[in-house]
C-alpha cells in the first residue's frame, strides 16, 4: 500500500516547511490527487487520518481535490475523460497521445499560523 508511504512523505514535507517558516499550527491543507495517478484518494485520506496524530497535521482540516483523468486522442485529437490509464478514445478507439490531467499528486496549499 504505497498510500501509507505517501502519507508519511506529506507529513514530513509539511513538518519541514512548518519548521522553515516557523509555523506553529496548520489549519488546513489541500491535496490534489488525480484520479489516474495510481493513488487511491479514499485510502490515502484514511491512512493519513490514522497516522497524523501527534504530528503538525493533527488539528488540520484535510481537503482532498480529486482531479478527473483527461487525455487527448492520438488520432482524432478529441479530449476525453479517462477512468484509468488504459481508457481509449470513445470516438475512434485510439490510445491517447497525451494525458492532460489526472496524474497529479501534490500539496496545493496550506493555511497556517
Ligand atoms: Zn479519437
Amino acid at each position: 500500500m504505497h498510500e501509507l508511504s505517501l502519507a508519511w512523505d506529506v507529513i514530513e514535507m509539511i513538518s519541514h516547511e512548518a519548521e522553515e517558516r516557523r509555523l506553529k499550527a496548520i489549519y488546513e491543507i489541500r491535496i490534489e490527487i488525480g484520479l489516474i495517478s495510481g493513488v487511491e484518494a479514499d485510502t490515502f485520506s484514511s491512512v493519513l487520518d490514522m497516522i497524523r496524530g501527534k504530528t503538525i497535521l493533527e488539528q488540520a482540516r484535510i481537503d482532498i481535490i480529486r482531479t478527473p483523468g483527461k487525455g487527448r486522442c492520438s488520432t482524432c485529437n478529441l479530449e476525453f475523460l479517462m477512468q484509468d490509464l488504459f481508457t481509449l478514445c470513445p470516438r475512434c478507439g485510439s490510445i491517447p497521445s497525451s494525458i492532460l490531467s489526472g496524474k497529479e499528486f501534490r500539496v496545493l496549499s496550506l493555511q497556517a499560523d
